[in-house]
Formats: C-alpha cells, sequence, structure tokens
C-alpha cells in the first residue's frame, strides 16, 4: 500500500468466505470507481479459484469502526463531492489541483501546451481570449485548470474556473431570486475566468447573452478569459453571430488525439503518479490498442491496478488481454487490408461460407455475419459503400449503409455482445494480415 492519494491505491483486502472476497475502500468514491469493472473482476477470480466468486466492496476508513455493507445501503452521490473536495484549492476558484502542468503529457499539444504556459506566466497578454477544442477525454480540461492553478500558485490574480452548465445554472437561479445584479458581479469580480464546455451554450439564448456581457466587461478590462468546446465554434449551433466572433478573434487551438509514443508516455506518468509498477510489455498493449483517447486510456489503467491490487499479483499480458477484451477498439492497417481478406476471416469466424456472405440469403444468421463483414469494411477500410457493395455480390451502396448502420447502433447497447464479437474478428483479421 502506498501514501499518495489516487482512489485506486486505496483498495485492501478484508476478509473471505468460501464464495467471497470482501475488499475495503475509504470511500464511495473509491467504491463508485471500482463497479465499474466488478463483473470482470469476478469472472477473473473465479477463474484462477475454479469456483463461482463474488466480490463484496466494504466502505470504511482505516480509523473508523462501523462497517458499511455496500449491498444493504442506498447509492447516495454525496460522498463523490466530498473526495473532489479534499482535493479543491484552498480559495472560490473551484480548481481542482490536480491538475497541472507537471502531470500533462504534450505530445502532439506541444503548441497547446506552450501557449496555456504562456497564458498562466502572462494572463491578460498576447493569448487572450483563448479557446481550446476538441473531442472528449483529450485533456481540454486538464489544461484549463493547469492554467488556473499555475496562476493561483504563483500570483494574486483572483481566479474562476466555472463549467458553462454551472454558469448557466447560477444565472437561472439568480433570475429566480431575483437578484441578477449579484450574478453579474460575482463573474466579473475575476481577473482569469475560466470557462470549459461552451458548446453547452447551444440553444441556450438567455445565458448567451449573459456570456457575451461577462466576456466584454472582462475583456475590455484586460481579464484573460480562456474556454474550452468539443468542437470548432463554428459548428456550435444557434451561436449568435456576435458571440461566435468574439470567441474567434481570440487564439483557438485544436487538441489532437495522442499517437501512440504519447499514449505510452501518458500509460507511464499515470503508473508513476499512481506509484504503480506495471510491466513495459501491457503498457504497450494497451497503448497500441486504446486509440481513443486519454479518458479511455486512464480507465484501462484502472481496471488493470484494480485486479493487481486484489489479487496482489503482477499483471502479465495474457491476464490484460483477458482483462480488457471489451474495453480495447482493436485496429488494423487500413491501406493492408482488403474487403476480401476480411469476407474470409468473418465467413471462417461463424462457419458460414463466402458466397452466403457475398449473397442473398436472409437467413438471420448469414445476414447478421454479413452485416458485421460490411461494418469492418466500412471502418477498417477506406473503400466507399459503392466500393464494398461491388465485392458484397453488387449490392448498392444503401444496402450496404444500413448494414454497416445496424451494427453501429448494436455497438451502442450497453450489453458487450457485439463488441466482443467484432474484437475477437479484429484478432482474427490482425493475425490474417500477418500472415500475408
Ligand atoms: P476533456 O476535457 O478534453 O474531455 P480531460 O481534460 O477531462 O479531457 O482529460 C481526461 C483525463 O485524461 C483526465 O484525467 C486528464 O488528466 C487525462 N489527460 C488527458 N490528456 C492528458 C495528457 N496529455 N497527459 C496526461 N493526462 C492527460
Ligand atoms: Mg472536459
Amino acid at each position: 500500500m502506498n501514501n499518495n492519494s489516487s482512489a485506486y491505491s486505496r483498495l485492501s483486502y478484508y476478509t473471505e468466505s468460501e464464495n467471497s472476497i470482501t475488499i475495503k475502500v475509504p470511500s464511495k468514491f473509491v467504491e463508485v470507481s471500482l463497479q465499474s469493472c466488478l463483473a470482470d473482476l469476478e469472472n477473473l477470480i473465479s477463474q484462477e479459484a475454479s469456483k463461482p466468486i463474488k466480490i463484496k466492496i466494504l466502505v470504511k476508513k482505516d480509523d473508523e469502526p462501523v462497517a458499511v455493507e455496500v449491498e444493504e445501503e442506498k447509492v447516495e452521490e454525496e460522498p463523490v463531492k466530498a473526495e473532489i473536495t479534499v482535493k479543491k484549492s484552498k480559495n472560490d476558484s473551484s480548481l481542482n489541483s490536480v491538475y497541472t502542468f507537471e502531470n500533462f503529457v504534450s505530445g502532439e499539444n506541444i503548441f497547446a501546451y506552450n501557449a496555456c504556459r504562456s497564458i498562466a506566466e502572462n494572463p491578460g497578454g498576447r493569448y487572450n481570449p483563448c479557446l481550446l477544442y476538441g473531442g472528449v477525454g483529450l485533456g481540454k480540461t486538464h489544461l484549463l485548470q493547469a492554467i488556473g492553478n499555475f496562476i493561483v500558485a504563483n500570483s494574486k490574480l483572483k481566479v474562476r474556473y466555472t463549467t458553462t452548465e454551472n454558469f448557466m445554472n447560477e444565472f437561472i437561479e439568480s433570475i429566480n431570486n431575483k437578484n441578477t445584479s449579484q450574478f453579474k458581479n460575482k463573474f466579473r469580480k475575476y481577473d482569469v475566468l475560466l470557462v470549459d464546455d461552451i458548446q453547452f451554450l447551444e440553444n441556450k439564448e438567455s445565458t448567451q447573452t449573459e456570456m457575451f456581457n461577462t466576456f466584454n466587461d472582462l475583456y475590455e478590462t484586460g481579464r484573460q478569459l480562456v474556454f474550452t468546446s468539443d468542437r470548432p465554434v463554428s459548428e456550435i449551433k444557434t451561436l449568435t453571430e456576435r458571440l461566435r466572433s468574439r470567441f474567434e478573434r481570440g487564439l483557438n487551438i485544436d487538441i489532437q488525439p495522442p499517437l501512440f509514443e504519447t499514449r505510452l508516455a501518458i500509460l507511464r506518468e499515470k503508473c508513476k503518479e499512481k506509484n504503480q509498477v506495471i510491466s513495459d510489455s501491457v503498457l504497450t498493449y494497451v497503448a497500441e490498442n486504446v486509440q481513443t483517447n486519454v479518458r479511455d486510456l486512464e480507465a484501462c489503467l484502472t481496471k488493470l491496478i484494480a485486479y493487481s491490487e486484489l489479487i496482489s499479483k503482477d499483471i502479465s499480458l495474457s491476464v490484460a488481454q483477458e482483462l480488457l477484451k471489451n474495453s480495447i477498439r482493436i485496429d488494423v492497417d487500413k491501406s493492408t487490408t482488403s474487403i476480401s481478406t476480411i469476407i474470409n476471416v468473418v465467413a471462417n469466424y461463424f462457419k458460414v461460407s463466402v458466397f452466403d456472405i457475398k449473397g442473398k440469403n436472409k437467413n438471420k444468421s448469414i445476414s447478421n455475419a454479413r452485416q458485421i463483414a460490411m461494418y469492418l469494411c466500412n471502418t477498417q477500410t477506406d473503400f466507399s459503400y459503392t466500393e464494398i457493395g461491388v465485392e458484397f455480390g453488387g449490392k448498392d451502396h444503401s444496402t450496404v449503409m444500413y448494414g454497416v448502420n445496424k451494427i453501429k447502433n448494436e455497438l451502442q447497447k450497453s450489453d458487450n455482445e457485439m463488441k466482443t464479437i467484432i474484437n475477437q474478428i479484429l484478432v482474427e483479421l490482425k493475425a490474417a494480415l500477418k500472415k500475408k
């Protein structure tokens, strides 16, 4: 057990019975974090023990004698708040002090990183206002808060972080309480205003007006403004022209998804933060296969660490592969993947003939295999719907599109059956491509 504050390093063995293991966690927050991978952990431990083993979680601090069984307790959201409060700065900035420049791996986002550092070192200077935009889980909130934490630590400037949603809620509350002037003063008293997720302004007319007025007041008096959005402002629908032009007149930076080397560096950084040692082969496997975003990388790492804590063993590559089989997205090299290879691999997987996959047979299992093959051709190659249709016995592009969308919809569902099938086929596809 180490002394760092990460949630995952604070699981401990408590008791066990014939068919269950009870582990102790210090807060509801840790329990909630653990719930997402409980089923996988139970499966793996049951396999090791060759019998079904249930994992029970006990929320209990080291110095607290009272035990509370999770199953008997109503799930309440309060403790999550408590955990976050601990990490909050000691001022009214609403910042979370865990996000710093030191623990941000800049990688492909070196430009964004340098700009944010420059803003932090010289607020209200050259890069004002600034907008960071990009997909989810790529580090926008991290950078935004790092700016705030740096300024709080190195100056006496008044900093405020807020989500757009919170800004709107406080605004609505002020309307209800008839104290909008108090609300106006509240956000205008800061030297640095950091506003997260402005895409939330979509369709919120009054909040947009309020944001516009706040923006102008602060900007005109030389205060620093930094915003984030999950898309470029030009793509935020119904954003008034005047507000759009305010955002666009500043520095707009596109946050990029991390490439392999950066993903590996981030995983190493997170292990260091959590005082965990995980072998390089396992980290490489995760970095190679989890290509979506940093949040997903962290989620996989959490799963691995929780499992390693539970069995008190280092994680081997094969255990990691088993544990993460539903979480990872395996991708193949698009340029070398042909439609015919995909059709062969899918036919082989479902034990149907290539002729059936290309044919018109509407039998459920055959059409399911056919649609999965179409989906894989769409996601793992650069061929168009029309080109794919030709290889599937001359089908038109709308038939292919229908099949692809059907599988995409299946993948949205919460049970992971389709995800598992797709991942298993991708493993086989990768192996088939290697043999070539
Ligand atoms: P976004 O706001 O873009 O959706 P976040 O800033 O919330 O993403 O990032 C998601 C998680 O990934 C956070 O825990 C964050 O600390 C971490 N993270 C993202 N990018 C990096 C990076 N380059 N280096 C280290 N951690 C990162
Ligand atoms: Mg965010």
